[in-house]
């Protein structure tokens, strides 16, 4: 009997398009200018409306689709109705044609769970460094991160003058050629797609770093390493993105702050690029 795709690449498929559409409501958000922000433990830890509407559209998204996931999603949010105009029904059909890897084809989806930063990056997002946020969708099975989805909303974006933000956003809503955004996502066991793979540098060593979480510790860690140079940018994304496009040889955050939902799709991006086994090497 011909069976469909598994659970798992199913679910790789949806969440490629949800990480899509949650790259459009970043980007709108900045397009109307309310970006409605709030503290949440102290002055660096923020949320702002696009946090706030992304999560609602990805979780309310994939419940939809897979009822039986455990989904967990860094925003404290009320139970409110969601705005159907927030729901995507997509899958990303290219996904859906490539092959599950053999140790994932029996999953059921009880057995999965998604941890969702809607918005990663939010303090830089907030000061304008708009290319520093992604979106990142984890999934895990028996604890272990086996794929991941990261959308850069703002993948290319040119701080020029020239062009207003509502220009840049209306651009990048109008088509599939928009210029502005990207999606990369990993499976293990499959691969990592959506970007060049790229050495950094050979025989330097450029430290990426947090722009916005620092401590002395922190900056021990990184001096203890002996850097040519030191990458101070916002985002747990964005910091890995800088790695597999060879822009930065480690990066270092001796310090608690990070959690699951930032880690998750990260890890699996650097695992099926081989970037862990080499540094564990
Ligand atoms: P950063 O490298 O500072 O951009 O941090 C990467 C991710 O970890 C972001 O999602 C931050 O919100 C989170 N994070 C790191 N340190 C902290 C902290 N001290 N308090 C709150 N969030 C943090
Ligand atoms: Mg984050
Ligand atoms: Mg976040």
């Amino acid at each position: 009997m011909a069976s469909g795709p598994t659970v798992l690449m199913r679910l790789v498929a949806s969440a490629y398009s949800i990480a899509q559409k949650a790259g459009v409501i970043v980007r709108r958000v900045i397009a109307e200018g309310d970006l409605g922000i709030v503290e949440k433990t102290c002055a660096t830890d923020l949320q702002t409306r696009a946090d706030r509407l992304v999560q609602m559209s990805i979780c309310s998204s994939l419940v939809r689709k897979f009822p039986k996931l455990t989904i967990i999603g860094e925003e404290d949010l009320p139970p409110e109705d969601v705005d159907q105009e927030l729901i995507e029904d997509g899958q990303w059909e290219e996904i859906l044609k490539k092959p599950c890897p053999a140790q994932y084809l029996a999953i059921k989806e009880e057995d999965l769970v998604v941890w969702v930063d809607p918005l990663d990056g939010t303090k830089e997002y907030t000061e304008g460094l708009l290319d520093n946020v992604t979106v990142l969708i984890g999934i895990a099975y028996k604890g272990k991160a086996i794929a991941g989805i990261i959308n850069q909303p703002y993948y290319n974006y040119q701080n020029d003058e020239k062009q207003t933000l509502r220009e840049l956003s209306e651009e990048a809503e109008a088509g599939p050629d928009a210029v502005l955004g990207r999606t990369i996502w990993a499976v293990l066991g499959l691969g990592a797609f959506g970007f060049q793979l790229k050495e950094a540098p050979a025989g330097k060593h450029i430290v990426t770093t947090t722009r916005s979480h620092g401590s002395q510790l922190v900056m021990d860690c990184v001096q203890a390493m002996e850097p040519d140079a030191v990458l101070r940018v916002g985002g747990a994304g964005n910091k890995i993105i800088q790695l597999i496009e060879g822009k930065a040889s480690a990066y270092v955050f001796a310090s608690p702050g990070c959690k699951k939902w930032d880690t998750c799709a990260p890890e699996v991006v650097l695992h099926a690029v081989g970037a862990l086994s080499l540094q564990a090497s």
